[in-house]
């Protein structure tokens, strides 16, 4: 924060412990850095780089554009593959291995999850806030956190469900299952005896119209064929039971997971080149002199909040001064 505050770029807090610009203009970040490499006089060569020069087992350059660039040492910072529109396309792991490393197994995280239930299309852009999301693998429950969520034409997104896809480790379709608690707010006990008040209010309507004070409106249509009841149904004939299973659906509603979204969506890449073969206080290679490694190309992911970046900075300045 003061190495960005000295660049000129005045940051604030925000809840959760997240820092962002006082600009909120990611722009500010970069241009920042940039103009700190050009006041420090670095050479910015803006290629994309083929291959690393290693001889007699040291990395001594790299090629680019057919041509070769000689220097005594190399940082692999290519990021990652997810998001490749933004420059990391997966060429520092071709570039690891070349050199010997082991990348690990390659996957998305922090990433959209798909689901076939059919309600997600309906409820597509339906955005709920202050919701607890609960991820379950088989019947143990592996996440539980309070946030906002979205269900898009695939399935859902939104800050819960990418911490939450961070926790899934073998992805395989009806293991894993999201459940949503829209009223987190109130005990069971207490969000019955809001129905009964809303139903007390409606006794002669329809069920469908007797609801619209619980819920998002998006949401009613789904909720009413989820539980069972007609919708045509008047209020006054409604059971005990069955607003007692309404009531268990809005505070546990269920979305089976099919699968990821793919690793472009994904924002972080898990995996990378093996943590094992590379110097923690230098970051430099344990195979290859003078080549060192940074940021999200190595096999280190963090969770949302900043972690990532985080990871970027501490390992560039670990390695910056080791090159
Ligand atoms: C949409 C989105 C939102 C995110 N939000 C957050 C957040 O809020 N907080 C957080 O901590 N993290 C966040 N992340 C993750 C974070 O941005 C990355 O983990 C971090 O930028 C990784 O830094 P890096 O320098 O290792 O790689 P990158 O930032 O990916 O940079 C790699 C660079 O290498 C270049 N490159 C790739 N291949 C070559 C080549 N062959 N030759 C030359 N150059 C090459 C690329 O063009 C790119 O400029 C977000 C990511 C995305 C996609």
């Amino acid at each position: 924060m003061n190495f960005f505050e000295e660049l000129g770029v005045p940051l604030k807090t925000e809840r959760g412990n997240r820092v962002f610009p006082v600009s909120d203009n990611a722009g500010d970040i970069v241009d920042s850095l940039d103009s700190e490499l050009r006041r420090l006089g670095v050479k910015i060569i803006r290629k994309r780089v083929e291959s690393l020069i290693i001889e007699d087992g040291i990395c001594c350059g790299v090629t680019a554009g057919g041509r070769e660039y000689r220097s005594g040492s190399v940082l692999v910072a290519c990021g990652g593959k997810s998001y490749p529109n933004t420059g990391s396309t997966g060429d520092g792991y071709k570039l690891a291995e070349s050199a010997g490393h082991t990348i690990t197994e390659l996957k998305p995280s922090l990433v959209p999850l798909t689901s076939d239930d059919r309600f997600c299309n309906e409820l597509m852009g339906l955005s709920l806030r202050n919701v607890i999301l609960k991820l379950y693998d088989g019947g143990k429950l592996i996440y539980s956190e309070m946030g906002e969520m979205l269900f898009t034409h695939f399935g859902v997104s939104g800050p819960l469900v990418l911490s939450a896809s961070s926790h899934i480790r073998n992805m395989q379709k009806s293991r894993y299952k999201l459940v949503i608690d829209m009223k987190p707010a109130l005990s069971p006990e207490q969000l019955d005896s809001r129905i009964q008040r809303d139903f007390s209010e409606n006794l002669n309507r329809d069920f469908i119209n007797g609801i619209r004070k619980l819920l998002p409106a998006k949401m009613i249509p789904v909720i009413v064929r989820l539980s069972g009841i007609s919708p045509e149904r008047k209020i006054n004939s409604i059971t005990r039971e069955e607003r007692r299973r309404f009531g268990s659906l809005i505070k546990e509603f269920p979305v089976s997971i099919s699968g990821f979204r793919p690793v472009d969506e994904a924002i972080i890449t898990s995996g990378g080149v093996s943590v094992k073969e590379i110097n923690p206080k230098t970051m430099e290679s344990k195979l290859c002199s003078g080549l060192f490694f940074a940021g999200e190309v190595i096999d280190v992911d963090g969770y949302t909040g900043g972690f990532n970046l985080q990871i970027a900075f501490s390992t560039a300045y670990s390695a910056a001064l080791n090159l």
